[in-house]
């Protein structure tokens, strides 16, 4: 942080993916920032109201909302509990950031959309979410927007880490197992690493606190370029088989309709970041790059 007053952070879903390596970079900042990292343990956002509260007595300057019901297939037989803890509780998140002047940085998806486009998504694209787990992060959005509270909604996609539930991980442990891995080779999108995504929330809170003018709203964000879901897997069979022993001898390439899941997915999700870059001055790395880095940490 660069201002010279140390600002307070409250930071919901810690122990995800986002959060927890959004705590480790604001931990490791110079002035450390008043950091309040919180797990759905201790703020559940089954009960929104109870957010209330917590937001009151901590007063924050930041408020990072990095919690979500983020289970996609599930999410089509718990409809009101998605709702309620990705649309619900970020509402109510944002009207009592309005209230005290706060500024709220919260994270969207690509699922916003349907997938139907041939070039990457812009901001000004509408949504038209194939799911009820998209349904519910666009009504997250909607929520926030209306509270008027300065916010920055981050969209973005297949996120990984070296941690937690993701895809990287469970391709691990497939390659481990089984000699054959099929992966579905007609959804398009970018995949995109958590670290990366901490390091831009920072580079948001930084401006924040420099330019009061900074413009709020919704930005998409990922790594650069794009693949498919077998072009990922492919990649990390490749990076880990020179590393480690695996079961598997070859990745097959599918379609989506050979894997059928509750949920339908956008065959193309690839977003356009260059309204974030133009604002934050940040450029993306590529989706190989992020995915050798969180490879090192792996091991
Ligand atoms: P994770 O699934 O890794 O983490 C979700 C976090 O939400 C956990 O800390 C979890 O806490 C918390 N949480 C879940 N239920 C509750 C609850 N009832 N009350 C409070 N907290 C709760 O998510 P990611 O880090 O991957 O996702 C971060 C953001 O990015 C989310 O907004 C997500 O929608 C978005 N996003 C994610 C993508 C992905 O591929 N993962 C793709 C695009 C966008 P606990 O561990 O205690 O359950």
């Amino acid at each position: 942080m660069t201002d010279s007053a140390v600002p307070t952070v409250l930071l919901f879903g810690a122990t995800g993916q986002v959060g927890s390596a959004v705590a480790r970079l604001l931990r490791g900042r110079q002035p450390c920032p008043r950091l309040i990292a919180l797990s759905s343990a201790q703020a559940d956002f089954r009960r929104p109201d109870s957010l209330r509260d917590l937001v009151r007595r901590e007063r924050p300057d930041f408020i990072v909302n990095a919690a979500a019901y983020t289970a996609v297939d599930r999410a089509e037989s718990e409809i009101e509990l998605a709702h309620l803890i990705n649309a619900t509780a970020p509402g109510v998140l944002a009207e009592e950031a309005a209230r005290i002047g706060a500024s709220l940085l919260h994270y969207s998806t690509d699922y916003v959309f349907e997938g139907s486009a041939a070039e990457p998504y812009s901001e000004n694209d509408v949504p038209n979410p194939l799911s009820a787990y998209g349904r519910s992060k666009l009504a997250g959005e909607r929520a926030i927007a209306i509270t008027g509270a300065r916010h920055v909604i981050i969209r973005t996609s297949w996120v990984y880490s070296s941690r937690g539930s993701n895809f990287l991980l469970t391709m691990r442990r497939l390659f481990q197992e089984r000699d054959e891995v099929r992966v579905v080779n007609d959804q398009y999108g970018a995949p995109t690493s958590a670290g990366f995504l901490a390091h831009a929330t920072l580079v948001v809170l930084e401006t924040a606190l420099r330019r009061a003018d900074f413009a709020g709203g919704v930005y998409h964000l990922t790594a650069s370029g794009y693949t498919t879901w077998f072009g990922f897997a492919q990649r990390i069979y490749e990076s880990l088989k020179s590393r480690e022993p695996l079961k598997c001898g070859r990745v097959v390439p599918i379609a989506t309709d050979e894997y059928p899941t509750p949920a339908r997915r956008p065959r193309w999700s690839v977003l356009d970041s260059s309204k974030f870059q133009r604002e934050f001055g940040l450029a993306p790395s590529s989706w190989q790059e992020q995915l050798d880095s969180v490879l090192v940490e792996l091991q």
